[in-house]
């Protein structure tokens, strides 16, 4: 369903609504959060109308809890902002908080070489509640996703989420808090931009494409053969083995203590060699919240370089599982993805 604001035109912004929290309000015939209509958002939020934009809304349908999220809707959002591309300055996504995450990270891989902002924003509050965050967090990110400098170039060309006033690289982001506002981090990189009495722009880490003019390249190829094996004290053979060595499953990543070190028992190592000499992609990121993967310092890492694994850098884990599907898609060879995870492709890695 896609509906056009009779706002005076400035800048144009496409909102695109999936779900989740923020597009709530209580209906107050059965006293429930139901969806609200969002091409009716400039009379649920008008303070939008300050800014004179032209706002076009897109609703997805059906909307979803973000828990439900799949790739198909991946696909569907960049096929959307492939197709409409030309014909806005900035795309705002409201999406469920608890997968958000996830969403900014694969589609900063989806979406190469991009020339406007993709902003994902939320809230832990449904808009039409009093205390709502969903306002600021809706109006910070239409602000920033129309943001040019005198040039007429987007100030953040990258996907993003925007949340309690700061910009976060999308593929940098971890949600971290179920209650407060401050939901998300992005420990392994500076925000991109702090929403104060004015917003300040860290121009310097903002990354920008290597030719303003060219079009971006949209890729939908996707491929899901990713399992992810957290380590902890107790885990059995059983258990890595069912995961790390099963047929369906063209890469593994591996959750590790600190600096990327696991069990150095001899049947963790010899399961982990077993699969990395099968061809499967073996990717090491750690459980830290912040910090980076080094399989030098410890023995304990060691043994995982020496078994064939791939160091994950600092990636968090959602960032590390929308690169593998991203690069899975696109390469049916697991020597090239490899090649491809060392590489900082979007800006997900600090190498
Ligand atoms: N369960 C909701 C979702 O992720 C939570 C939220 O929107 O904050 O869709």
């Amino acid at each position: 369903m896609t509906g056009q604001s009779p706002i005076r035109e400035r800048s144009a912004i496409l909102l695109i609504y999936t779900g989740g929290t923020i597009g709530m309000k209580e209906d107050p015939a059965i006293g429930a959060l139901t969806p609200f209509d969002f091409s009716q958002i400039l009379e649920e939020v008008p303070e939008l109308e300050k800014f004179a934009y032209r706002i076009d809304t897109h609703t997805f349908s059906p909307l979803i809890d973000s828990s439900d999220v799949e790739p198909s809707l991946w696909i569907e959002l960049t096929s959307l902002i492939e197709e409409r591309y030309d014909d806005y300055d900035g795309f705002v996504i409201l999406h469920g908080t608890d997968t958000m995450a996830y969403s900014a990270s694969v589609l900063s891989f989806m979406m190469e070489g991009l020339s406007k902002p993709v902003i994902l924003t939320g809230s832990q509050l449904p808009i039409g509640s009093p205390r709502t965050d969903g306002k600021e967090n809706l109006i910070s990110a239409v602000e920033i996703a129309a943001a040019k400098d005198e040039e007429g170039h987007a100030l953040v060309p990258e996907v993003c989420i925007c949340f309690d006033s700061i910009l976060m690289r999308g593929n940098r982001t971890r949600k971290i808090n179920a209650d407060n506002f401050r939901a998300f981090r992005s420990d392994n990189c500076p925000h991109l931009a702090e929403a104060g009495i004015s917003i300040r722009y860290n121009s310097s880490v903002i990354r920008k494409p290597k030719d303003w003019n060219a079009r971006p390249e949209f890729h939908k190829e996707l491929d899901t053969r990713v399992s992810i094996l957290k380590i902890h004290p107790g885990i059995t053979p059983q258990v890595v083995r069912d995961i790390v060595c099963s047929k369906d499953t063209r890469a593994v990543i591996i959750e590790t203590y600190g600096a990327g070190n696991a069990p150095s028992k001899e049947w963790f190592t010899r399961l982990i060699a077993q699969a990395s000499a099968e061809g499967k992609i073996i990717i090491n990121v750690t459980q830290c919240m912040a910090g980076c993967v080094n399989m030098d310092i410890y023995a304990t890492g060691k043994c995982l370089k020496d078994a064939g694994v791939t160091s994950g850098y600092d990636s968090t884990t959602e960032s590390a599982l929308g690169k593998l599907f991203h690069l899975l898609g696109r390469y049916d060879d697991n020597d090239i993805v490899k090649g491809y995870l060392g590489e900082n492709l979007r800006g997900e890695i600090s190498k």
